[in-house]
């Protein structure tokens, strides 16, 4: 921003950053709003990338960290050959550039449309995002269906936000929601995908999960999902994705890292299941069955959200080894242990033995074959030993029956 100042341009930090910093929370990211054009940017920063049609701006590299620099978008009017509408009202394109006071009514929300001033180290406020800020209310700025019909993916931001900042939708916005939720089919796959990943791993899955249910938003990003869940009501689908999101939002408040992988496989799973199932009443051998029915599956999801070829990869990694944990003789679990997806398909396994999908047993017992040594470990995956001497011990065995008077189950 200094440097922006120091070759005669004005420049803000602006939206999530000024926002969360009110909030005295960490930011995720820095965003720079400037009165340079993306040319001017790039001559100003040695290590400066222009990126995006929709929206061109700037990406400064400093060492691993980019900082977005934006120039103010502008009124339309005069120049509507750079914005391009559908017939639906979605922005296609917007590169008109202007001035502060116009940039403030381009934003989504009013507390995203606070800019910090480094001139004077005050914040510009023009659409009363302070006091919404105050107040924890998300209020889109302008009419909130001219604004959602602008771009859809304001809905799904509206309530990322909400959730992340324990914000409420402000009265307006949230009827608005209720009305134009379809909208969000006529997004972009590639788009959607990438705003899944934020609204699903940032450590607030399960909440906005069922917020996006709520909105009827759920069922654009997971058509396949939605009908699932409202086929079997209390049934095991929806506990192993509640438990899926639960242990991922877990996990990042750990520290530790989530994969979108896993996030997406839990998210499919039992669309894939009821499939196979139905396939295999219809007398298909198992392992095609389940194959067919993800590739369906996946063929299905990539409509609303384009999934990236290794996450397909792994997500079907995960699921044919399921089966996989029920052969626990010979030399399989040894061979399945050392497979690079092993350790997934393992937290999918117990994901599922917790909510009735598999047998706890089982989970159980490849807890114990994981802990054991060499030595334990074939031990624990020798035959049981068969009854080899026919008749005699038939005969013996019969007599131990008849003598502890036991049934044939218990034994
Ligand atoms: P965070 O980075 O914490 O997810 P953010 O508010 O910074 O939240 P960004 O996607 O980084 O979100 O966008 C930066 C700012 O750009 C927003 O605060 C908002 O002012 C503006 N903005 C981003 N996306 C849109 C959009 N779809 N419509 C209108 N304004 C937007
Ligand atoms: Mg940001």
């Amino acid at each position: 921003m200094y440097k922006l100042q120091k070759e005669g341009f004005s420049a803000y930090l602006v939206g999530g950053c000024v926002r969360d910093l009110l909030l005295g929370r960490e930011p995720k990211d820095f965003d720079v709003v400037t009165d340079a054009d993306p040319e001017q940017i790039r001559k100003v920063f040695r290590n400066c990338r222009l990126i995006g049609r929709r929206f061109r701006l700037a990406h400064v590299h400093f060492g691993r960290e980019v900082i977005e620099v934006a120039t103010f978008r502008g009124a339309a009017d005069d120049q509507k050959d750079k914005q391009v509408l559908n017939k639906e009202g979605r922005l296609l394109r917007d590169n008109v550039y202007g001035t502060i006071e116009e940039d403030v009514w381009r934003r989504d929300f009013t507390v995203n449309a606070l800019y910090y001033n480094i001139k004077d180290f005050s914040v510009v406020d023009y659409v009363s995002g302070m006091a919404d800020h105050q107040a924890a209310t998300l209020r889109l700025i302008g009419n909130p269906e001219t604004r959602f019909r602008e771009d859809p993916v304001r809905m799904l931001r509206a309530v990322r936000f909400a959730v992340k900042l324990g914000f409420r939708l402000h009265p307006d916005c949230e009827k608005s929601m209720h009305e134009v939720a379809d909208l969000l089919s006529s997004i972009p796959s590639a788009r959607l995908y990438d705003e899944s990943l934020k609204l699903f791993m940032s450590g607030y899955a399960l909440q906005t999960f069922e917020m996006l249910r709520h909105y009827g938003l759920f069922q654009v990003l997971f058509p396949t999902t939605e009908n699932c869940l409202s086929v079997e009501e209390e049934g095991f689908p929806r506990l192993l994705l509640v438990k899926a999101l639960e242990n991922s939002d877990n996990r990042i408040a750990e520290g530790k890292t989530v994969t979108a992988y896993f996030l997406f496989a839990a998210f499919l799973w039992e669309s894939v299941q009821v499939r196979a199932k139905e396939k295999m009443g219809r007398g298909v051998v198992e392992f095609m069955a389940y194959q067919d029915a993800a590739n369906e599956v996946i063929s299905l999801q990539v409509k609303s959200t384009a999934l990236p070829r290794h996450i397909t990869l792994a997500m079907r990694e995960v699921w044919s080894l399921q089966p996989k944990f029920n052969a626990r003789f010979g030399s399989k679990p040894s061979r399945l242990l050392t497979h690079p997806r092993f350790r997934a398909a393992y937290d999918f396994l117990l994901l599922r033995a917790e909510t009735g999908g598999a047998d706890p047993e089982v989970a159980k017992w490849w807890a114990k074959y994981q802990e054991a040594n060499e030595n334990e470990q074939r031990k624990m995956t020798q035959p049981p030993r068969k009854a080899s001497g026919g008749k005699s011990n038939r005969k013996r065995n019969y007599r131990a029956r008849a003598k502890s008077n036991t049934t044939e189950s218990e034994i």
